[in-house]
């Protein structure tokens, strides 16, 4: 039995796991993209002549399954075994988004050989030394990274495990099991019972937790049943192998203290965003990031903001019913908004007569979910037009669930953040089948402004009347 752990500060990069059997080998995780499936798979190949006959993809996120379509090509017949919401979600967002990140990194791309051609930075300082070591670096990760994409073919799972599955391999059993949500809703683990090995995914992810899509009860009670398997070697689905439950405590009892500061506020009648100011707790972010400044931005774009926000909704029973059922306010001819009551998030719709806008500053993905099914049942025009009105870091997943549906959607923000998106600096005047949209800069984020409707969408996709 083997792990595979890149160790690299451009990637994120899922480990992987490989239990060479007498016949077969199986694979925990299959990586971010073709050409480091690759490498694993020359590792294997150092290791074993035998060939691998299953693939796990213990969620949908791109580190995990872009790596796929290496195994369908290195060993014919493979079949990869997924969650069944999994396996919907790797075609829903993951592989629908492809499109969608291959721009992002195009654009990258040409911005970082941009600060080269011109000897400049984007702050002005001159590139060179460290500064042009860096960005000559990374520059070449991201023109692989474009390659894989460019190569990118759906290699989506053949086996559903909605609840358990066991394979037994002489006097070795491999059990693939959903122990419960959280991380994602398909989240599996797959346990060694003789060897006592559990891998985990991204339930337990080192050195700080992921919580973009994170179900953040469920979290807590699904890694109470990962700690209860006997098992005495922990892979993680990032970070080295660990030989206790001591990093997988910290992190429970890290997303608890949470939930009670979150509990506490909502309970006081507290807003997001006050319950986002007020649930800080700093000394737990210490015990987790220390002095160090890539894993405080880590923490303070993947973790914290995005814990409390889902942890806040999920107390919030009619906020959680919005999603589901998406319930649509009309506001003017051919102008739906759809917001979660008492929530920052929500999404206009502007119907016009050959096209779609859709103005949100969307964050979470369930909420993104929601917004595709509305406006499928508004209208069947296709979205033409994204403007994102917040400066949020951790949009990007809900915008390519929305990217993923509408890929030839433009994307306008107020941000530069290294998008392909077109970049609103003051006012974008957009005259839409007769409609006279204004799309106004204020400050970080965008307004758009409908003057003959004597409308004005705002940050959240909160729609108002103007006076
Ligand atoms: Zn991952």
């Amino acid at each position: 039995m083997h792990a595979i752990i890149y160790n690299s500060d451009l990637d994120v990069e899922g480990n992987t796991l490989i239990v060479i059997n007498d016949d077969d080998v199986f694979v925990v995780d299959a990586n971010a993209g073709i050409t480091t499936a690759r490498a694993t798979i020359a590792e294997i190949r150092k290791l074993t002549p035998k060939p691998v006959r299953y693939v796990v993809n213990t969620h949908w996120h791109d580190d995990h399954v872009y790596g796929n379509q290496a195994y369908a090509e290195a060993y014919p017949g493979v079949q990869f075994i997924a969650h069944p919401l999994t396996r919907q979600d790797i075609v829903d967002h993951a592989f629908a988004s492809n499109g969608f990140v291959l721009d992002l990194i195009a654009a990258d791309v040409k911005r970082l050989e941009g600060y080269l051609e011109t000897g400049k930075y984007r702050d002005g300082r001159p590139v060179e030394g460290e500064l042009e070591t860096r960005i000559r670096t990374y520059l070449a990760n991201r023109r692989e990274a474009l390659v894989d994409r460019q190569a990118f073919k759906a290699v989506v799972p053949t086996i559903d495990v909605p609840d358990t599955m066991t394979l037994k391999r002489g006097a070795r059993e491999i059990q693939v099991r959903f122990l419960g949500r959280g991380n994602t809703r398909g989240d599996l683990v797959v346990y060694l019972p003789v060897e006592r090995i559990v891998a985990t995914g991204d339930l337990v992810v080192y050195p700080v937790p992921y919580a973009t899509n994170v179900y953040a009860r469920d979290w807590v009670q699904t890694l109470d049943a990962v700690m209860a398997l006997p098992a005495t070697t922990v892979l993680p689905g990032h970070g080295p192998v660990m030989r206790d439950w001591s990093y997988v405590t910290k992190v429970k009892n890290a997303i608890v203290g949470y939930l009670a500061g979150v509990t506490e506020a909502k309970t006081q009648g507290l807003s997001l965003a006050q319950t986002q100011e007020r649930v800080q707790l700093p000394e737990i972010r210490t015990s987790f990031v220390g002095e160090n400044e890539p894993r405080r931005a880590g923490y303070d774009a993947f973790f914290r903001p995005t814990l409390v926000r889902n942890a806040w909704e999920e107390l919030d029973p009619a906020v959680m019913r919005a999603y589901e059922h998406a319930p649509v306010r009309r506001f003017a001819d051919g102008i739906y908004n759809l917001s979660a009551p008492g929530g920052a998030e929500g999404l206009t719709v502007l119907v016009n007569e050959k096209d779609v806008m859709v103005v949100t500053s969307l964050t979470i993905v369930q909420a993104a979910h929601a917004g595709v099914r509305a406006i499928r049942e508004l209208t069947s025009k296709p979205v033409k037009h994204l403007v994102l009105t917040g400066a949020e870091a951790p949009q990007k997943a809900a915008v390519a669930v929305l990217k993923g549906t509408y890929p030839e959607a433009v994307v306008s923000t107020a941000t530069t953040a290294d998008s392909a998106s077109s970049v609103v600096t003051e006012v974008l005047s957009v005259r839409a089948s007769g409609r006279e949209i204004r799309i106004v800069r204020v400050k970080d984020a965008l307004v758009v402004e409908l003057p003959s409707e004597h409308l004005r969408i705002t940050r959240g996709g909160t729609t108002e009347r103007q006076k």
